[in-house]
């Protein structure tokens, strides 16, 4: 391993890991909200992929900023404000400062509240809906921008949108900030990473909101990266390690680790999966452990991940990582995954759309060989 990639690497993926000190904690500056809040894009605009990283036309980032409408002009449900923990004042820079929501319950009860699973009812079957639509529109929702999306993040949604509309899919995506509701009938929930918090306020408005519960419950797939893989397990640690109340719908258990793991990160997915080695990168306090409902999504080449030798974890249609990269970017087999999670089995792209990530990937991974 590379001293400049890997300074924290075990070379006994079994091991305990123990995480150096770093010097310095300072939390990773949020991204800026986007302005456009809805999108959508057909098969129609799919753009050829070049030969080279020069040449390789951008993804057309417009798409999913000018509200340009979906196909079935979809749109999160109204939000009433009141029913929602209020957002402390602002520092300036959209991020909330001084006292988090009182709704953050640092300590509560670690289980959502009743309340959240019963505000729409029942979400009907997220199968029964996407056939009902032709099986050829998949909803993405990115949850809370505003809150949750550090690093680029927000590539995940650009590169699934990007690799649905190279399988002739029709994507609606929606961008929901914390003031508004979450829909409960997306196909895939995406969640990026976040400052302490932001990260706790995001973990009681979801909590007090119940859309993603619901849609988690009706199969919908979810993929949440660092504070938003920490918030959807049980719980996890807030600024001073107290425990926060998550929502329960991954069986994982957080907490904050000594020291920060920052740096490079490698790891080898679950056979079962079929995804090939992740890269990415990290930066968090926090420290995951698996519970019985839930597998390691992978075990650490490289880095720290869950602080145990594991690397994220999975359930159902569940996905949670420490990897930002974006991870997506880095890892178009796990963004394969995840939309066949939703729409069933994918077609390989050809050669020519790899070229791109491809080259990501093996830049990537030779910066962490030795
Ligand atoms: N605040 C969390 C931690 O430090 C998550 C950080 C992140 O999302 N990068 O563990």
């Amino acid at each position: 391993m590379s001293e400049r990639a890997g300074r924290h690497a075990s070379e006994d993926p079994g091991e305990t890991l123990v995480i150096p000190a770093i010097t310095g904690d300072a939390e990773p500056p949020p991204e800026r909200p986007s302005t456009g809040r809805h999108a959508s894009s057909g098969a129609d605009r799919d753009r050829p992929a070049g030969s080279s990283l020069a040449a390789v036309p951008p993804l057309d980032t417009a798409d999913l900023t000018t509200g340009r409408s979906a196909a079935g002009q979809w749109r999160p449900p109204p939000v009433a404000e009141s029913s929602l923990p209020r957002l402390p004042a602002t520092n300036g820079h959209g991020l909330p400062h001084g006292q988090p929501s009182p709704d953050a319950r640092p300590g509560g009860d670690p289980q959502p509240p009743e309340a959240a699973a019963s505000q729409d009812g029942p979400a009907p079957d997220r199968r029964e809906r996407q056939r009902g639509r032709g099986g050829r529109e998949v909803r993405l929702v990115w949850v809370y921008p505003d809150l949750l999306s550090t690093y680029g993040d927000r590539g995940n949604l650009l590169v699934l949108t990007r690799r649905a509309e190279l399988r002739g899919l029709d994507v609606a995506a929606v961008e929901v900030n914390a003031d508004e509701r979450v829909p409960a009938d997306g196909d895939i929930y995406l969640l990026g990473g976040g400052e302490d918090l932001p990260q706790i306020l995001a973990a009681a408005r979801l909590r007090s909101d119940g859309g993603l519960q619901r849609a988690a419950e009706s199969g919908a797939v979810v993929f949440a990266v660092c504070a938003g893989y920490q918030l959807i397990g049980r719980q996890f640690g807030g600024v001073e390690g107290e425990p926060v109340a998550g929502l329960s719908i991954l069986d994982i258990t957080s907490g904050r680790g000594e020291r920060r793991g920052v740096g490079e990160i490698v790891a080898d997915v679950d056979p079962a999966l079929g995804v090939p080695r992740l890269t990415g990168f990290e930066n968090h306090q926090g420290v995951t452990q698996i519970g019985p409902g839930a597998r390691p999504l992978a075990r650490v080449a490289l880095g720290v991940g869950n602080g145990d030798g594991t690397e994220g974890a999975y359930a159902g249609n569940v996905l949670g990582t420490y990897l930002h990269g974006p991870a997506l970017a880095r890892n178009p087999g796990l963004a394969d995954l995840l939309l066949s999670w939703a729409v069933g089995p994918l077609a390989p792209l050809d050669a020519a759309a790899e070229n791109w990530a491809r080259r990501l990937r093996e830049e990537r991974l030779a910066a962490t060989s030795s």
